[in-house]
């Protein structure tokens, strides 16, 4: 891993990196954000989306039906070429990719409430009913990409994938600078114009 100073040099230049604590609440649904840094053959990239934008609700998942489509949003998310579909002649593979749903209240698991005893039960479960909190699925990925001066653009087939998903906010850190961009559902296509 040749690449590793570097890499941590290329993720600490981003503010949302190098920030312990992230406003939550401050998302705006529908636009996700994704960091990319690109240097050498090594590419590192960090989405971050509102659980709106992926699974279609940011309430706690508190049935299966939820928990379900949190697992597969979570699947999806861990196959970053997928949604990010660059050239084939970048021959780029996934080195590590990580996926998690992140709550603003990280509110223990109870994966299970006994409903049964309703009645003795007087110390408050009810108090989910401000459960107004926003959710966010945050992932990290590692790739590697033998030819990178193949990688002329990135398809976000992320906007099919995730039909509540309507723009994401692109920062790219090249060995040339920062650049930002806005990739929305209409264009759906990075030019990388390298
Ligand atoms: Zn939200």
């Amino acid at each position: 891993m040749k690449h590793t100073i570097s890499l941590v040099a290329l993720l600490t230049a981003f503010p949302a990196f190098a920030e312990s604590t992230r406003q939550l609440d401050a998302h705006k649904h529908g636009v996700g954000t994704l960091n990319i840094a690109v240097d050498g053959t090594a590419v590192v990239m960090e989405l971050e989306a509102p659980g709106a934008d992926i699974v279609g609700f940011e309430h706690a998942a508190e049935n299966d039906v939820d928990k379900d489509a949190v697992d597969a949003a979570v699947a999806l998310l861990s196959a970053p070429l997928d949604l990010f579909v660059m050239p084939e002649a970048a021959g780029c593979i996934v080195a590590e990719a990580h996926a998690e749903l992140e709550s603003e209240a990280m509110h223990s698991e109870h994966g299970e409430d006994n409903h049964a005893d309703e009645g003795h039960d007087d110390h408050a479960d009810e108090d989910h009913a401000d459960e107004s909190g926003h959710t966010e699925f945050h992932a990290e990925y590692a790739l590697t990409c033998e030819n990178p001066d193949a990688l002329t653009e990135i398809t976000f087939a992320y906007f099919n994938t995730f039909p509540n998903a309507k723009e994401v906010e692109v920062q790219l850190l090249t060995a040339s600078g920062a650049q930002a961009y806005e990739v929305e559902r209409d264009t759906p296509v990075l030019g990388l114009g390298r």
